[in-house]
């Protein structure tokens, strides 16, 4: 027991002592205990009351001066009152830093609870959304900025991507919107003007499309002079091996032509819903394994698997594409003579993937994060001899997001490489029956 109660009960049993004393030497004992017990109400009513005005009287004041048992009540309280005045004085200040560093941030910036109401804006946000605090504080942010995109984005609550939209203020311009949720169900909404970045891009992509475009035709007409001096019985025998060579560099610079083409169509062009077929995924596998035979000088053994009945609904042209460059990847980065599987199967949470290994040269782990990058090769010698433009696993990766696919690569040095493409089910067609074709 603490040292303040003793005193409550040393004060208590005096009171009672002296009253039974009181009541021995005089007489009427019960109007002494009475006396006695009025003491002890009129004290614990008189520190009630004390601490009823001492809590009235608003903050930090010292504690009312008592003794036993309510003077340790005032200092307890009194304790417990600094230390949450103190908390609360640290909480704020933490608050207004983050305010202040968000309201001097260029980004639009706003705090929104659970169901996106707006807490709070920064004066980026003010201009960009056209915001007033007297107006829309508590407002939902998707009634203020009204566009289907951003209230669907709301509505998934998926918010590891950023998204785009046209600005509901000034249509020139787009604003990049994400949404990164903190503490118990709230929400900082951070908006960004992407519009610079976007034209930048826009303008890089035009210029090279329009670069490859322009070197096509110059180059038809090279390839075809070249041609024909290589078909001349005419040329002299020390001409051979330029014209061989100036073939080749022909052919290279049109296949890089084609595919900076190819890959500058990806990025621009919205995918079309109207060009989306059923596409036989088996049967275009055996077309690529025979083309690939048919161009390998190094006789490697090229076997393919697939289960006839699934196909894809997609681009045929784009598929075939991304296909293609997986199962010439795996010849030229496998020794003569080297095994390439390539399969198209199902799982069994009916995704789709088709598949091409090889036994070759393998891929170090380093390399992995980088290698669908344009113009990412591992060792650009070997690259470029065997015919590659550095384009090829950049045109795959853009098809495959066309088609909701992701491109997934394990390798082992020296071991040999997969290449998995996979595409979720909903992708995927399945016909009742038909056999495994096998070439
Ligand atoms: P490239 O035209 O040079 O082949 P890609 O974009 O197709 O360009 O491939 C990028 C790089 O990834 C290649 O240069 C090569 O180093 C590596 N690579 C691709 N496929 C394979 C594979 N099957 N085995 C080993 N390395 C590969």
């Amino acid at each position: 027991m603490r040292r303040t109660w003793f005193a409550e009960l040393y004060f208590f049993f005096g009171l009672v002592l002296a009253a039974l004393l009181g009541g021995w030497s005089t007489g009427g004992i019960a109007w002494w205990l009475l006396a006695a017990v009025t003491i002890l109400m009129v004290r614990h009513g008189w520190q009630l009351r004390k601490l009823e005005r001492w809590l009235g009287s608003g903050r930090q004041r010292n504690p009312p001066e008592s003794w036993g048992v309510w003077g340790q009540v005032f200092d307890d309280y009194f304790r417990l009152q600094k230390r949450y005045y103190k908390r609360k004085k640290r909480l704020g200040k933490v608050i207004r830093e983050f305010r202040e560093s968000t309201a001097a941030m260029p980004d639009g910036s706003l705090v929104l609870d659970g169901q996106f109401h707006i807490l709070w804006f920064n004066a980026a946000a003010e201009r960009m959304l056209r915001l007033s605090s007297k107006r829309d504080l508590g407002q939902s942010l998707s009634n203020l900025v009204r566009n289907p995109r951003l209230s669907a984005y709301l509505a998934a609550g998926e918010f590891e991507q950023p998204i785009v939209l046209r600005s509901s203020v000034d249509e020139t311009r787009s604003l990049s919107v994400r949404i990164i949720p903190y503490g118990s169900n709230q929400y900082l909404a951070l908006f960004r003007d992407v519009t610079r970045m976007l034209r930048l891009q826009a303008m890089r992509r035009d210029f090279v499309a329009n670069a490859s475009h322009e070197l096509r035709s110059p180059l038809t007409v090279l390839a075809g002079y070249i041609d024909s001096l290589a078909d001349d019985p005419g040329l002299g025998i020390h001409w051979h091996k330029p014209v061989a060579e100036m073939q080749q560099q022909c052919q290279r610079m049109s296949s890089l032509v084609g595919d900076l083409l190819e890959l500058s169509r990806l990025e621009t062009e919205e995918p079309d819903p109207e060009a989306i077929d059923p596409v036989d995924v088996s049967a275009m596998g055996a077309r690529i394994v025979r083309e690939a035979r048919l161009q390998d000088a190094e006789d490697h053994q090229v076997e393919f698997h697939g289960l006839a009945e699934a196909g894809l609904l997609g681009v045929e042209r784009e598929l075939h594409s991304a296909f293609a460059n997986l199962v010439l990847n795996a010849i030229r980065y496998s020794g003569s003579g080297g095994t390439v599987q390539v399969t198209w199967r199902l799982e069994d949470n009916g995704q789709g993937v088709f598949e091409v290994s090889d036994n070759g040269i393998g891929i170090e782990e380093k390399h992995l994060p980088f290698i669908t990058q344009r113009f990412y090769r591992i060792d650009s010698g070997r690259g470029r001899s065997k015919g590659g433009t550095g384009l090829g696993l950049a045109i795959v990766k853009h098809v495959l997001s066309r088609h909701g696919g992701l491109l997934e690569v394990s390798s082992e040095p020296g071991q040999g490489s997969t290449f998995r493409c996979v595409f979720p089910a909903e992708r995927v067609t399945v016909e009742a029956t038909r056999d495994i074709a096998q070439t």
